[in-house]
Parts: C-alpha cells; sequence; structure tokens
C-alpha cells in the first residue's frame, strides 16, 4: 500500500492514498471499509499481481473509474467504461436543481435527457420521480449501452428508454423536463485538462467548439419541438458560462433563468422555464 501511494504520489495522482485504497479494496472485491475491518489481510500472488497492474495503469493516469469500472452518482452505482463521460459530483447540482422545484409543487412526467452518456442525470431523476418516464439521447451507440446497462442495473429500464441521435434528432414527441450536460469545454483549454480526462474520456463529451457554447446552440435550435410551453430546460454549464448560456435561453423564449453552484462554489446549472 505504503509503494502504491508513492507510485501514485510520484505520477501526480492527486489522491494517491485514497487510490491506492480503493485500487485494494477492488482487488479484494469488497468496498473501502474492508482496510479497516481487515488491516492485516494480505494478498494472494494472484491478488498482488492485479494489484500492481492496476496501480500502473492509474499511474498512467488512467482515471479510477476506468479501473474499476463504476462510479458512484447521487448514491447510485453507475457502471462506467471509456465511452461515456465520468459521472461527476459537480451534475448532482442539476438533480438538486429540480428537486428544489418539486419542492415548489413541480412533477415531472416524461423527462428528456440529451446527450446522456452514462444515463446517470436522466436515471438519477427517474429514481427521484419514481411516476415519471424518460428518454435519453447520444450519438454515441457504445454510450447508449452503457446507460442501458445502467437502467437494467438500478431497476429502472421499465422508466427509461434510449435513442441513437444527435441531441433530439428524431425524438418526436413533447416534453415536461429537457435535462443536459453537453460538451462545453472551448477547444483551445484542453491543455489545462488532467490526463484522466484529456487522454482517457471521450473528446465528444467534453469539447464544445471554440468558446465551448456550440452545443448549447445546437439545442436551443430545437429546443421548442422537444419541450412543452411553460416546461423546464436545465442544463449544466463551464465555468464562466452561466451568464452567457442564461442569455442564449432567454433569447430563444425562455423566461427567468436561475443559476444554481455546485460544492465547489461554481454557477454549474442554468435552468429556465420555457415562455407559455
Ligand atoms: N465537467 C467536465 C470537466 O470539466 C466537462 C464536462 C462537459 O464538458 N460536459 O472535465
Amino acid at each position: 500500500m505504503l509503494a502504491a501511494t508513492e507510485i501514485l504520489d510520484r505520477a501526480g495522482v492527486e489522491n494517491a492514498k485514497r487510490d491506492a485504497g480503493l485500487i485494494l479494496a477492488h482487488v479484494f472485491k469488497d468496498d473501502i471499509g474492508i482496510l479497516y475491518r481487515e488491516p492485516d489481510r494480505c494478498l494472494s500472488a494472484t491478488e498482488k499481481a492485479e494489484f500492481d497492474a492496476l496501480v500502473a495503469r492509474r499511474a498512467s493516469r488512467e482515471p479510477l473509474s476506468h479501473l474499476t469500472g463504476h462510479r458512484e452518482f447521487w448514491s447510485l452505482d453507475f457502471l462506467v467504461t471509456s465511452d461515456v463521460l465520468d459521472p461527476r459530483p459537480d451534475s448532482e447540482t442539476l438533480i438538486e436543481a429540480v428537486l428544489k422545484m418539486r419542492a415548489q409543487g413541480f412533477q415531472p412526467q416524461r423527462i428528456l435527457d440529451l446527450g446522456t452518456g452514462s444515463g446517470c442525470l436522466l436515471l438519477a431523476l427517474l429514481s427521484e420521480f419514481p411516476d415519471a418516464s424518460g428518454i435519453g439521447t447520444d450519438a454515441s451507440e457504445p454510450a447508449l449501452a452503457v446507460a442501458r446497462r445502467n437502467a437494467e442495473r438500478l431497476q429502472l429500464a421499465n422508466q427509461a428508454g434510449f435513442r441513437l441521435g444527435n441531441w433530439g434528432e428524431g425524438v418526436t414527441e413533447r416534453f415536461d423536463l429537457v435535462i443536459s450536460n453537453p460538451p462545453y469545454i472551448p477547444s483551445a483549454d484542453k491543455s489545462m485538462l488532467q490526463p484522466e480526462v484529456s487522454e482517457f474520456e471521450p473528446h465528444s463529451a467534453l469539447f464544445g467548439g471554440e468558446d465551448g457554447l456550440d452545443c448549447y446552440r445546437e439545442i436551443l435550435a430545437q429546443i421548442h419541438i422537444l419541450l412543452q410551453p411553460g416546461g423546464l430546460l436545465v442544463l449544466e454549464v463551464g465555468i464562466e458560462q452561466a451568464p452567457l448560456v442564461g442569455e442564449l435561453v432567454v433569447n430563444a423564449g425562455f423566461v427567468a433563468p436561475e443559476y444554481h453552484k455546485d460544492i465547489a462554489g461554481i454557477e454549474r446549472c442554468v435552468m429556465a422555464r420555457l415562455g407559455k
């Protein structure tokens, strides 16, 4: 463990000790608690070989979720592969924003998640609204395969459907809630990303053109045939993009955009109602 922590630390991994522990727990096929319940447990030869191989992959900055195949989001366990964006705690801001609307009486029946990836936003929402159903779209068939497996594993497959397409392409019905975490990183910012992101996550889920806002423009060009009048739009945005995306949604006919901050205090979510 000590040696592994040092290897990861030297490779520039941010939370070297935590990641070494999580890799060890994964090799033991258990949760992190195993390291405290059985502090003296030794690795078998096979386990040691597996542990060393995984530490080497993590040292090459492959994300932990790609090694374990899982990532938690909204306290649900999601399968993750290199075909999908890793679910991030920042995105839970969108779920919280919708739940604040629920507290004011909003009860969505039909939810559309544009660019669903792992399905984390749609499935977390459907777990909160058991009477609702929804559709997740994605331009990547391998991503949809991951989303479908997540729906099955979380026993939400009866509420969730998935379709291949660019945003709402081919979707003919209207929804009362549309949610999206589109790619929004400006292309020139690639060099500022951690290697875990820039080298291992799908670029089609990260980059949103020169100013990062291309996908919002594409989504807003389609939104009137996807969202019911009075319906709610909830978008994840990148750093300092909230007022810019707020302006785009107002220009597209939405009223009173609200901004919600993530756990780091960054405005991460733009939420607005479509005018009636
Ligand atoms: N939040 C991600 C990151 O900064 C980007 C996700 C996205 O573009 N939607 O790495």
